[in-house]
């Protein structure tokens, strides 16, 4: 498969799709899942500091044969890193993990209050040096944005946030489009749980697809870059197999009336985590 790539502000070409890779801690299994979908057509992965497996993701690219510059990588700052300074030495870190020369796309992975501006600051650094070939954020809502673009010269181009059938986060996408930045689900298959949808399957039935493809394809036609996560062969293969098929204006108003505001994960005004 050959999968579309969104252009971004900067002229960057970015994969619609990449392979999550957020829980992947198996380290034959991580390499595992990542040379596969390298082999079948994916070029695009989406670690974090946070997931303990950069070093697995350079290794994999590494050992594909592909040349770097065909894929695309992203990594994120982890919230304990927040800060200016700090942001450019967890950079270090993640880039020395990785073994790589360059990221691709460097986020801000929560918006840590009374930091996030300055490690976006970082990043925006970091993209002058060259070091990253994107600067963005994640889990940031407008009016975090908003403080970002009150200090920022160069801005974001990428916002990554959850983002699925039950989320539909129509607001959020018309700002950022506004804005020119590029909007990425994360959870775009709602971790699992939106499969279960009976307007989804019934969407399913009616083209012939899975659910989780009639969900990924629903996000490519609404301009939205997904990263599914799986570690089984089968799915890595059947989650981007969506560039064959088209679904009609009403099946994804049908999709789109599913939305229930409703998160599996934490809301970027309300996040703390234990560790
Ligand atoms: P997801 O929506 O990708 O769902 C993954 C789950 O769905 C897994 O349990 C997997 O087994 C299952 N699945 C995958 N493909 C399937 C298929 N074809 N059929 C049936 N089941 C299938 O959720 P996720 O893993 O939370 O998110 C994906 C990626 O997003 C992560 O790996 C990570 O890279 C990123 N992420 C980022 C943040 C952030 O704060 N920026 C937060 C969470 C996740």
């Amino acid at each position: 498969t050959r999968i579309p790539s969104k252009t971004l502000a900067n002229g960057v070409e970015m994969p619609y799709m990449g392979l999550g890779v957020y829980k992947m801690t198996d380290r034959e299994e991580t390499l595992q899942a990542i040379s596969k979908a390298l082999e079948i057509g994916y070029r695009a992965i989406d670690t974090a500091a946070l997931y303990y497996n950069e070093a697995e993701v350079g290794e994999a690219i590494r050992n594909s044969g592909i040349n770097r510059e065909e894929i695309f990588v992203t990594t994120k700052v982890w919230n304990s890193d927040q800060g200016y300074d700090e942001t450019l030495r967890a950079f270090e870190t993640s880039l020395k993990k990785l073994g790589l020369e360059y990221v691709d796309l460097y986020l801000t992975h929560w918006p840590v209050e009374g930091k996030f501006v300055d490690t976006y600051r970082a990043i925006e650094r970091l993209y002058e040096e060259k070091l990253i070939r994107v600067p963005g954020v994640s889990n940031h809502h407008a009016h975090h944005l908003e403080k970002v673009f009150a200090k920022a010269n160069v801005m974001p181009m990428v916002n990554q946030v959850e983002l699925h059938p039950y989320l539909s986060q129509e607001e959020l996408r018309a700002f950022c489009k506004e804005h020119n930045i590029a909007v990425t689900a994360w959870s775009p298959l709602g971790r699992g749980v939106v499969l279960k949808d009976e307007t989804i399957s019934k969407i399913a039935s009616e083209v012939g697809k899975t659910e989780a493809q009639v969900i990924l394809r629903w996000h490519y036609q609404n301009d939205v870059i997904t990263i599914p996560k799986s570690v089984t062969l089968s799915r890595i293969e059947e989650n981007i197999s969506i560039f064959d098929f088209e679904l009609t204006d009403d099946q994804i108003a049908r999709i789109n009336n599913v939305n229930k505001n409703e998160r599996v994960g934490k809301d970027p005004d309300n996040f703390h985590f234990d560790f």
